[in-house]
C-alpha cells in the first residue's frame, strides 16, 4: 500500500485533508436524494460532523431499481463474456487496493474502528473477496444428465435479475463486498443500501466499479435509513431477491416483507451469542485466553460471530479469569482509532455506547460479578468509548448470557461436564459460530458434532478463509457468505430438456 500515513498525526492531516462524494449512486452517477434530504456521518470517536450524506427514500430506491432494471433487461452485464466480466472484476480489485488507505480512513471515521484493523483486516478481505469471486466468473457451469437416450437434458445456471442487498455497518466495506461481489459475479444487477451509520466506503465501492469499466446501472446505491430505503428496497416487486446481514429482529421483518411483495428470495445472516468452550486439558492456557480476549474484543465486540460467551470448566476456571483480567488491559485499552497503535476504538455511535451500557447495568442487577471494566471511558467523554468488560457467575437466563450485546462485553459461565458445557453452549436462539478449546481429539469431534453452530473453530477462534462458507443455524441466519455455496445463492438452475424424436 502506498503513501500510507505511519502515525496519529499523519492519519490526522489525511483526514483533514479527505473529500468524499456523498451521494447516491444511481445509473453511474452521484446524485442527490429527490427531497434534498440528508444524514450526518457522525464521527463516534470525537462526535464530529465528517459529513452529510444524501438520504435517499423510496423514491430514490424506485430509481435505483429501475437503473438496475433497464441493466438486466438490456443485458449489458449478463450478456457480455465471462472473460470481459472477469476483466472489470480486476479492474476493481486493483482500484479498490490502490485506494485502500482512503476506504481505511473512511471505515475509522465512520464508525470507529482502528486504522490498523481497518487496513490489515477489512480491505485485504474485501479485496480477496472481489478476486475470489472474479475469478470464479468463468468456473460457473451446468450439467447435462443422464438421460433417455431420445434426449438431452441440460441444467444451466442463470442469474436472477435485480438483487437489493442491505448491510450492516460493523465491517462497512468488507459486509458490502460479501453481498455485492457474488452477486455481480453471477451475472446480476445490484442496488445496495448501506447502513446510514457507516456508509462511505461502500460509495466509493459502487464509484470504483464504473470507474474499472463495471457498465453504469449495474451496480447502485442508495443511502438512507432502513424502515424508508431498505424497507422500500425489500418490498419491491422488480427485485429478486435481498441478501441481507444485519439483527435477527430486521432479518424477520425483511421475510415479512417479501411474503407481501413477490415472494423475493431473502438469505439473512443475523445475530450472535457465539460461545467459546474452554476444557481443563486445554493444551496452554495463556494462549487460550488471549485468543478469548480477541475474540470478544476486537473491533470492541461489534462481530457477529465475536466469542461472546465463555464457558470455562471448573477446574480451571480461577486460573482463566486472573489471565484474563492481567491480559485483556495488555491487549485492549481504549484509544484514538486513528492512531495505529490503537487496538481498541469507540463503539459506533453514543446511542449504541447506551445500550451497551444499559445491559452492563442488567447484568449487575441479575447478579453476575463484574471482574473487569463496566463503565465508559472516562478519560475520553467525547467518544463513545466503553472499557473491555468480563462478567463472572453469569447464568443463561440472565440479559448479558443470553442477548447480543453488540460491544466489548464478554459473559463468562463455569461448567463442569462436557454434557454441561454443550447445554450451555446450544441454549440459545443463535447458532452462528462455536470453539472448542481441547487436546482430546475426541471430545474436539464430539464437540463439532453436537455444537448447533455454523461454523466450529476447534483450538482457535475466528479462523478461515474465503473458501469458507460462513453463516448461521437457528435464528443466527438461512444462508451462507464466502465460498461458492454463497455464489450459488445469486443464481438459479433452469432445466432444459430436448427431445431427440
Ligand atoms: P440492523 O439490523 O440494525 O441494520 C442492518 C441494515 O438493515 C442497515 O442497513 C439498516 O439500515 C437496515 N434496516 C434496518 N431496518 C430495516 C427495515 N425495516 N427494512 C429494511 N432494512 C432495514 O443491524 P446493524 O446494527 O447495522 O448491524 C449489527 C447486526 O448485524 C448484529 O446483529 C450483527 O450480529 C449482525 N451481523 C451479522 C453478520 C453475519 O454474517 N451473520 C455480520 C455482521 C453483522
Amino acid at each position: 500500500m502506498t503513501n500510507t500515513p505511519q502515525d496519529l498525526a499523519g492519519w490526522q492531516a489525511r483526514a483533514a485533508a479527505l473529500r468524499v462524494d456523498a451521494g447516491l449512486f444511481i445509473d453511474g452517477q452521484s446524485v442527490a436524494a429527490l427531497d434534498g434530504a440528508k444524514i450526518e456521518a457522525i464521527n463516534p470517536a470525537n462526535g464530529q460532523l465528517i459529513t452529510d450524506m444524501a438520504c435517499g427514500s423510496a423514491a430514490d430506491i424506485d430509481r435505483a431499481v429501475a437503473s438496475a432494471k433497464a441493466a438486466w433487461d438490456d443485458g449489458r452485464w449478463r450478456f457480455l463474456t465471462p472473460r470481459t466480466r472477469m476483466d472489470i472484476f480486476r479492474r476493481w480489485a486493483d482500484l479498490l487496493e490502490a485506494n485502500a488507505a482512503d476506504l481505511a480512513l473512511m471505515e475509522t471515521l465512520s464508525m470507529g474502528k482502528p486504522i490498523t484493523d481497518a487496513l490489515t483486516i477489512d480491505l485485504p478481505e474485501s479485496l480477496v473477496t472481489i478476486r475470489y469471486f472474479g475469478e470464479a466468473i468463468d468456473k460457473v457451469a451446468g450439467t447435462v444428465t443422464n438421460s433417455p437416450h431420445n434426449a438431452v437434458h441440460q441444467v444451466s445456471r442463470e442469474p436472477l435479475g435485480v438483487v437489493g442487498a442491505i448491510s450492516p455497518w460493523n465491517y462497512p466495506l468488507l459486509m458490502a463486498a460479501w453481498k455485492v461481489a457474488p452477486a455481480l459475479a453471477a451475472g446480476n444487477c445490484v442496488v445496495l443500501k448501506p447502513s446510514e451509520k457507516a456508509a462511505l466506503s461502500c460509495i466509493r465501492l459502487a464509484q470504483l466499479f464504473v470507474e474499472a469499466g463495471g457498465p453504469a446501472g449495474v451496480f447502485n446505491l442508495v443511502t438512507g435509513y432502513g424502515q424508508d430505503a431498505g424497507k422500500a428496497l425489500a418490498l419491491h416487486p422488480d427485485v429478486a431477491k435481498i441478501s441481507f446481514t444485519g439483527s435477527t429482529g430486521v432479518g424477520k421483518q425483511l421475510m415479512i416483507y417479501a411474503g407481501q411483495s413477490n415472494l423475493k428470495r431473502v438469505s439473512l445472516e443475523t445475530g450472535g451469542k457465539s460461545p467459546q468452550i474452554f476444557m481443563p486439558d486445554l493444551e496452554d492456557l495463556d494462549t487460550a485466553v488471549d485468543r478469548a480476549i480477541m475474540g470478544i474484543f476486537d473491533n470492541a465486540g461489534q462481530v457477529c460471530n465475536a466469542g461472546s460467551r465463555l464457558l470455562v470448566h471448573a477446574d480451571i476456571h480461577d486460573a482463566f479469569v486472573d489471565r484474563f483480567v492481567a491480559r485483556a488491559g495488555q491487549l485492549y485499552s481504549p484509544g484514538d482509532p486513528l492512531d495505529p497503535s490503537t487496538s481498541l476504538g469507540p463503539v459506533v455511535s453514543h446511542g449504541h455506547q447506551q445500550t451497551v451500557m444499559g445491559f452492563m447495568d442488567q447484568g449487575r442487577a441479575e447478579g453476575a460479578t463484574l471482574a473487569l471494566g463496566g463503565a465508559a471511558d472516562a478519560a475520553r467523554p467525547d467518544g463513545a468509548y466503553v472499557q473491555p468488560t468480563l462478567f463472572t457467575g453469569v447464568t443463561s437466563d440472565m440479559a448479558i448470557g443470553r442477548e447480543e450485546i453488540f460491544g466489548p462485553v464478554a459473559a463468562l459461565f463455569r461448567f463442569e461436564t462436557e454434557a454441561q458445557a454443550i447445554a450451555l453452549a446450544n441454549d440459545s436462539i443463535y447458532g452462528l459460530a462455536a470453539s472448542v478449546w481441547t487436546s482430546n481429539v475426541k471430545c474436539a469431534h464430539r464437540m463439532v458434532k453436537a455444537l448447533e453452530a455454523g461454523v466450529v473453530w476447534v483450538n482457535c477462534f475466528g479462523d478461515g478463509d474465503m473458501t469458507q462458507p460462513f453463516g448461521g443455524y437457528k435464528q443466527s441466519g438461512n444462508t451462507r457468505d464466502k465460498s461458492l455455496e454463497c455464489l450459488a445463492g445469486y443464481m438459479q438452475s433452469k432445466s432444459a430438456w430436448f427431445s431427440l424424436d
